[in-house]
């Protein structure tokens, strides 16, 4: 659900998107050069300056269109500084074309030797690279200006190009990556004398604790910012951090809250005007409407919001429209039209390189795969998922090792700035210096120690979260024994093991007696604590490695690897005597139940379904033979 930050990074990275007064503002032909280059300059200051971190879209679109009018006639350097930044305004609606106009601003900076305008002119192309071919090719573009501009004099450039690197990799799953380019791209803010926090970034680093999965940091982030933004006016922002605020409902599970969330910042880009925000916030409500199961209102609001992007000639939501119109249609039970959609869905994400969408698509097919009856499809579509649940775990601690190195790094290279600095200065001054050195270094460990705990934690939080999916898909809720698709995984995996060991293995097949009766007797909440007691007599029978599943209401199956029919004949009579023996004082003491058994020994190479219609059969003869008993 959050392509949308692709694009708000797309747009970051772009600076400004044009409020089309490019027609309308003309230049001055009268003015003398000298002053019209003055007056270039203090634009340009501002533009570039730290005002322009916070600044709101439309000034600072108003302050490129006025750039666009002050710049001066054959001033090639001035030239180039224009073309730097006006690369990112919105009236380049193709990539391509924005592509070819910052290819062009960045040969003019290297012609004229500007580092800074070289740099812009990459961030330039970096966001256009991303919006043709997804946002893994941005990479080494924003490397390379970031490489240029370190250990330089442009310190706030080079903080804004670690931000957006940061929210590169935030975007592509790299969270640990990501948080060290925004806290160095703090300290380059720190060193270019910026005071107090830049807004953007913080929201930054909030998307970044939401997507570890650190909920709670991440809201009270995205609440404390709506509030101090909403003081200051900055509506725009308010809409960007109540959307953000919506995604984190959503993933924490509150779709009510996320959609409320939704709603709100809807209404505010709405009257704003703000059709970036208003055609996110819809994408967003979208999802919610989904989670809630009202698949029409989704499907209407993810209507506008295509028609919306669609006016923005803006494609890069197309993975996020097609999926969440899969899934509303699923929810209608369309699930051939939501296969349809999850397969144009699918080449879009993966161009864009989120594991995390990827996943989510997986998930939502295999879904419609079970509804539509190919079990083998959707079994190997949620392999597919818990494959990449996986997979995202193993990046999480991959990255720890990463932050740990990398601080302490970081550590060592101020220790020495700090020594030389202490060099440099009076004996006397020396001491005191040395003293503060270590008292920071202590806070530094301090600090360190604190954010690779917290690391640990919230990969331990995403672990655990992931492992709750994946036993979702593979256990039964009512009962805690195997899902059908687990206990039909477990039998083929038992099964090929004892084909390969030529080991017997014998296959029961449970069903309860008259269970009819009981619901219609005592009721479906009776009927459930029944299943539930059912499940747990007879696992406290099982060995550890005999699974047990249940494949439909009241049947169920067990796998007993390394054992032969006669044996099995033992396990079940095991099972009928648990049963019997099941009381239920609460429900009404008189109440007794009983099972019937179906037993199958596999022949040489058998599979898996036709040793489940032998024991099937087996179990069929039990209940005409009077049930409660087990046949062979
Ligand atoms: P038989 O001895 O022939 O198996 O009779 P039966 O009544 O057990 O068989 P039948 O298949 O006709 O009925 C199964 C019943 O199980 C019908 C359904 O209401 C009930 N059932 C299925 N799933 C659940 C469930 O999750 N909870 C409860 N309480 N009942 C369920
Ligand atoms: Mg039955
Ligand atoms: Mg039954």
């Amino acid at each position: 659900m959050t392509i949308l930050t692709a694009i708000l990074l797309v747009a970051a990275l772009a600076g400004a998107r044009a409020a089309h007064a490019s027609d309308v503002v003309r230049r001055d032909e009268a003015e003398p050069g000298s002053t019209r280059a003055a007056a270039f300059d203090q634009t340009f200051q501002r533009v570039v300056g730290p005002a322009s971190l916070d600044a709101t879209r439309a000034a600072y679109d108003a302050d490129l269109e006025r750039l666009r009018a002050q710049l001066p006639a054959g001033d090639p350097l001035r030239d180039a500084r224009f073309r730097a930044l006006y690369c990112g305004s919105d009236r380049w609606k193709d990539p391509a074309q924005g592509l070819a106009y910052a290819d062009e601003a960045l040969r003019r900076a290297r012609d004229v030797r500007d580092v800074a305008s070289e740099a812009r002119a990459m961030l330039c192309r970096t966001a256009y690279l991303m919006a043709a071919s997804g946002s893994q090719r941005g990479l080494p573009e924003i490397d390379k200006a970031i490489a240029l501009l370190q250990g330089g004099p442009e310190q706030q450039l080079l903080g804004e190009a670690l931000h957006a690197r940061g929210d590169i990799l935030s975007l592509l799953g790299e969270q640990a990556r990501a948080m060290l380019d925004f806290q160095r791209a703090r300290a380059a803010y720190r060193g270019a004398g910026i005071e107090g926090e830049v807004e953007s970034l913080m929201l930054s680093m909030a998307i970044g604790y939401r997507r570890m999965g650190d909920f709670e940091q991440a809201r009270r982030h995205f609440e404390a910012a709506a509030t101090r933004l909403e003081a200051r006016g900055d509506w725009e922002a308010v809409a960007t951090n109540l959307i953000q605020l919506g995604f984190l409902h959503d993933e924490s599970g509150a779709p009510e809250k996320a959609s409320d969330a939704f709603r709100r910042a809807l209404a505010i880009a709405e009257r704003e005007r703000d059709n970036y925000s208003a055609n996110a916030a819809r994408l967003g409500l979208a999802g919610a409407q989904v989670a809630l199961g009202d698949p029409k209102a989704a499907l209407e609001t993810l209507a506008l919001a295509r028609a919306g992007f669609a006016a923005e000639q803006d494609t890069s939501n197309d993975d996020m429209l097609l999926l969440l119109t899969g899934e509303a249609l699923a929810r209608q039970g369309q699930h051939i039209g939501a296969m349809e959609r999850y397969r144009q869905a699918q080449p879009l994400i993966e161009r864009n390189g989120n594991q995390r969408y990827l996943a989510d698509l997986f998930k939502a097919r295999a879904a419609s795969e079970e509804a539509l009856g190919w079990t083998a499809a959707a079994l190997e579509d949620y392999k597919r998922y818990a494959g990449l649940q996986l997979k995202l775990q193993g990046k999480m601690r991959l990255q720890q090792g990463l932050l740990l190195e990398y601080e302490s790094e970081i550590q060592r290279r101020e220790w020495d700035n700090r020594r030389l600095r202490a060099e440099a200065l009076g004996k006397q001054q020396e001491v005191a210096v040395l003293e503060r050195v270590r008292r920071w270094q202590t806070a530094a460990l301090a600090l360190g120690a604190l954010l690779v705990a917290l690391l640990a934690s919230l990969a331990w939080r995403q672990r655990a979260r992931s492992r709750a999916m994946h036993t979702l898909a593979m256990r039964d809720p009512l009962t805690g024994a195997a899902s059908r698709m687990g206990i039909e995984d477990e039998a083929a995996r038992a099964l090929a093991q004892a084909h390969a060991e030529e080991k017997p293995l014998s296959l029961l097949m449970l069903d309860l007696d008259h269970f009819k009766t009981v619901n219609d007797r005592y009721g479906h909440a009776a009927g459930d604590a029944v299943l539930r007691a059912a499940v747990d007599a007879w696992e406290a029978q099982l060995r550890g490695r005999d699974p047990l599943g249940r494949v439909g209401g009241e049947e169920f199956v067990v796998v007993c690897p390394e054992t032969s029919l006669a044996q099995a004949t033992v396990v079940a009579q095991r099972l009928l005597e648990a049963t019997r023996g099941l009381r239920f004082p609460k429900i009404d003491p008189e109440l007794r139940v009983s099972v019937s058994i179906g037993i199958a020994q596999c022949r040489r190479d058998e599979h898996r379904d036709s040793l489940l219609d032998r024991a099937d059969a087996a179990l069929y003869r039990a209940k005409q033979r009077g049930r409660d008993r087990a046949e062979a």
